[in-house]
């Protein structure tokens, strides 16, 4: 049984036990990305939110930050729901369905709960 399995027959067992919740932001279990109905929705929210900002890219700090999360670099091991291959080699998270091209945009944030990372802060003058 997998850790994800576990939670998930944990969690049915004992519906009211605090602190348990539907593992469906868990990070180990890998996820298919949703259809493309609502990888327009969102996608199209995403592009909004970036274009309100000022069509502004992260710094590329946070951007390493982000990319070492996600795909592992640096050393690091890469999440579970980052598909290298995905959208033409930019890379796919499985769980929203975004591309990478979503972590060079400031107001993103990762989709599990909690989320592995979040908006970039506002840059102080
Ligand atoms: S955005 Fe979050 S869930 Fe998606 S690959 Fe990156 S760390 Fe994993």
């Amino acid at each position: 049984m997998t850790p994800c399995e576990a939670h998930r027959r944990f969690a049915a067992e004992h519906p009211h036990f605090p602190g348990v919740r539907a593992p469906e932001g868990c990070p180990e279990e890998v996820a298919t990305p949703p259809g493309l109905g609502t990888l327009a929705v969102t996608g199209m929210a995403a592009l909004g939110r970036f274009l309100l900002g000022g069509a502004k890219r992260v710094s590329p700090k946070t951007l390493a930050a982000r990319m070492a999360i996600c795909a592992g670099l640096g050393g690091r091991e890469a999440c579970p729901q980052w598909n290298p291959k995905g959208w033409g080699g930019l890379g796919q998270c499985r769980k929203c369905g975004c591309s990478g091209i979503k972590l060079t945009w400031p107001a993103e944030r990762c989709p599990l709960i909690p989320p592995k990372w979040g908006p970039e802060p506002p840059a102080t003058p």
